[in-house]
């Protein structure tokens, strides 16, 4: 077992007015010890320092400069862009009990399992069938509401259909969330 926790930086967007605080006391006077890129070099491990309580955290954060691009079905290179698939997750999560610091902590955890690949540009198909599985998990209505805009559904028949699916896999013992 580690001795530490791990801190993962956000994104400066995310966190603007924000700033990393220190896991043992909370505080925010911190300073950067040592510095270094990680072997993939997608991201800066920091070892930082609580000038309040003196304990020493590793912080990793994401190098914003590599570059990460959506290839569409037409071929298109898209710059991956976290505020469209945070808006898109905002819409299919309307009137849910969803709240946009939930929606906001998926986009992180979509986003950092995308540059986990490890690849500078993946299809568009690959990053909305994430999308779908992790937002499934978090609410059935909110999955089906992107799914048929995604998928673009050709009518309600297909919308029906994944919902038959969602309602048998929940019978067959699926985690479900606490209602
Ligand atoms: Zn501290």
């Amino acid at each position: 077992m580690r001795a530490e926790p791990k801190m993962w930086g956000q994104h400066p967007t995310w966190t603007e007015g924000i700033r990393m605080r220190c896991p043992y006391c909370n505080h925010t006077d911190l300073r950067v010890v040592d510095s270094r890129d990680t072997e993939t070099g997608e991201a800066i491990r920091r070892r930082r320092a609580c000038n309040a309580c003196g304990k020493r955290f590793t912080s990793y954060e994401r190098v914003e400069a590599v570059p990460f691009y959506i290839l569409k079905k037409d071929g298109r290179r898209e710059d991956f862009d976290r505020h469209k698939l945070f808006g898109g997750l905002m819409t299919a999560c309307k009137k849910r009990d969803i709240s946009p610091t939930q929606v906001m902590a998926l986009v992180e955890i979509i986003e950092a399992e995308l540059r986990g690949r490890g690849q500078s540009e993946l299809p568009s198909r690959e990053v909305g069938e994430l999308v779908m599985a992790r937002l499934r998990e978090l609410d059935d209505v909110a999955y089906v509401r992107f799914a048929s805009v995604y998928r673009s559904f050709r009518d309600l028949s297909e919308v029906k259909a994944e919902i038959d699916q969602l309602l048998s896999g929940s019978r067959h013992g699926r985690k479900r969330r606490p209602a």
